[in-house]
């Protein structure tokens, strides 16, 4: 009697998992988790990759990633670095150990330190290797999802002025993904060519006062503006003269110090929050 009770709790998990598995969606989710002063943001798909831009300041990543992905799921498929300050890619040595990473985006400006020492000791132990990633790439998932980087590197001295700008669609929705850019690079990627207006902006550097400028934020018009920074922070970020520019163009401004991780699904015509 036992073993049948056993054995068909077994056969309903199997059957759970797998419509679970292959479950299709047309959402697209997107978290930003609160991994404290620095930055990590969790993209699905609705063909269920995910995307990761940045590790945050600490190994807290790998549990606030657990939190937001289901168990089985253990593959990251793009891991970017937006420019290589630790509290953007701290944790990144040990998601390699722990998920099976697929691709690997950065930028060209490269640091002389200890932290990417352990990373370059990570990618050989791994045998994977980063692609650099330039201005203008596209890469398209299907008909409907595709990023473009908008901003990579330009060669200056400050790492910030380098981040990768990534500018993510998903039908008629739109994230600007800023890393650390300060105004000098918005001042740049102002003249290009490319479309920057944007329904969701991952504030640029933690909600600095160097970044988000007037002239930039009337070019992106987000209506939602999301700063990742960490409780009683050293920096003073977000500072309230950033937050004051974002909210006069309308924007409806939140943090993770305040919210914790925030998540947002979009069909691709509406966005769905609940705050
Ligand atoms: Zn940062
Ligand atoms: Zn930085």
């Amino acid at each position: 009697m036992k073993i049948k009770i056993i054995f068909i709790l077994l056969f309903c998990l199997i059957l759970f998992l797998f419509f679970s598995i292959n479950k299709k969606s047309d959402q697209l989710e997107v978290y930003f988790l609160d991994v404290g002063q620095g930055d990590a943001i969790l993209i699905r798909t609705p063909q269920g990759q995910n995307i990761l831009i940045d590790g945050g300041p600490d190994n807290i990543l790998l549990y606030k990633l657990s939190q937001a992905l289901p168990w089985w799921d253990r593959t990251i498929d793009y891991m970017i670095i937006s420019h290589y300050h630790a509290d953007h890619y701290m944790a990144f040595p040990e998601i390699l150990n722990k998920y099976k990473v697929k691709n690997i985006l950065v930028t060209s400006h490269q640091p002389n330190d200890s932290l990417y020492t352990v990373w370059q000791e990570s990618l050989s132990d791994k045998n994977v290797s980063s692609q650099i990633v330039k201005a203008g790439e596209i890469f398209r998932i299907d008909d409907d999802l595709s990023w473009r980087v908008i901003s990579a590197d330009f060669k200056h001295e400050d790492f910030n002025d380098n981040s990768l700008v990534i500018r993510l669609s998903y039908r008629e929705i739109n994230f600007l993904f800023m890393g650390d850019l300060p105004t000098s690079g918005e001042e740049r990627i102002s003249k290009f060519d490319f479309d920057l207006e944007s329904e969701v902006l991952k504030v640029g550097h933690h909600g600095s006062k160097y970044s988000s400028s007037d002239i930039f934020l009337s070019q992106v018009k987000p209506q939602l503006c999301i700063i990742q920074s960490g409780e009683d922070n050293k920096f003073g970020h977000p500072h309230k003269e950033a937050v004051a520019r974002l909210e006069s163009v309308g924007c409806k401004v939140k943090n993770t110090q305040n919210l914790g991780t925030i998540s947002l699904k979009t069909d691709g015509h509406e966005l769905y929050y609940d705050f």
